[in-house]
């Protein structure tokens, strides 16, 4: 399927024109389509798949433009580098909108990290352990999170990253939209997805 046959806006379709992408990938026929329809999906797909664009893509088409103060869509990765890696993908798709882009992760000064959110963001792109300082010391307000992307979660099981979600979980809005990516499956990561997940569709390349 190509990205010119589904309905997109106008500034999202052109910034994937601009990356010169024309063909959807596997992961991103598969899952673009459910995740616009609002239901909870859960992903198993590798790195390289194009599995960051097949739900970024109709993450950005409902956010659409800059509102508010408090970020809306929070993805959630385990590493710094998984930061910047994410954070590149969404700054080309949106080169055309005014959505706001935040990243905040640990092992780095906090002063950039706060003065970003103080500005006003729609997108968050973060590691879990500095969602939970940052969030419980007021500088993070997660009220107004509708949609909620972890990606790597395989990297995630380990018992401290699950206390963690645990915590973030409990100050997200109970009414939300939950993507979970991850490169393999297996009981923990099944477990993490039914934390985080309500009643999700499953998709797998
Ligand atoms: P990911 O699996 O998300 O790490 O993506 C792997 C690479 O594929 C990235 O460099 C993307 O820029 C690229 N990519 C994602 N979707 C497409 C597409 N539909 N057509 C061409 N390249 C793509």
């Amino acid at each position: 399927m190509r990205f010119e046959d589904i309905k997109l806006n106008k500034n999202l379709a052109k910034g994937i024109r601009e990356l010169g992408w024309e063909e959807m990938s596997p992961i991103q026929e598969k899952s673009i389509k459910k995740i616009s329809s609002g239901r909870d999906l859960v992903g198993i797909a590798p790195t390289g798949s194009g599995k960051t664009a097949a739900y970024l893509i109709p993450m950005i088409n409902k956010l659409q433009y800059a509102q508010g103060e408090n970020p809306r869509l929070m993805i959630m990765v385990p590493t710094k580098d998984l930061v910047f890696q994410v954070r590149e993908v969404v700054e080309q798709l949106c080169r055309f909108n005014n959505l706001r882009i935040t990243s905040i992760y640990g092992g780095s000064g906090k002063q950039r990290m706060m003065d970003e959110l103080e500005r006003g963001t729609d997108i968050l792109i973060a590691t879990p352990g500095r969602v939970q300082e940052l969030a419980v010391t007021r500088f993070l307000i997660l009220k107004d999170i509708k949609y909620l992307v972890v990606d790597e979660a395989d990297s995630m099981l380990e018992k401290e990253f699950y206390r963690q979600v645990e915590k973030i979980l409990e100050m997200l809005p109970e009414e939300r939209q939950n993507i979970f990516f991850s490169a393999t499956f297996n009981q923990e990561a099944d477990e993490l997805s039914q934390l985080i997940c309500l009643n999700p569709m499953k998709v797998e390349i």
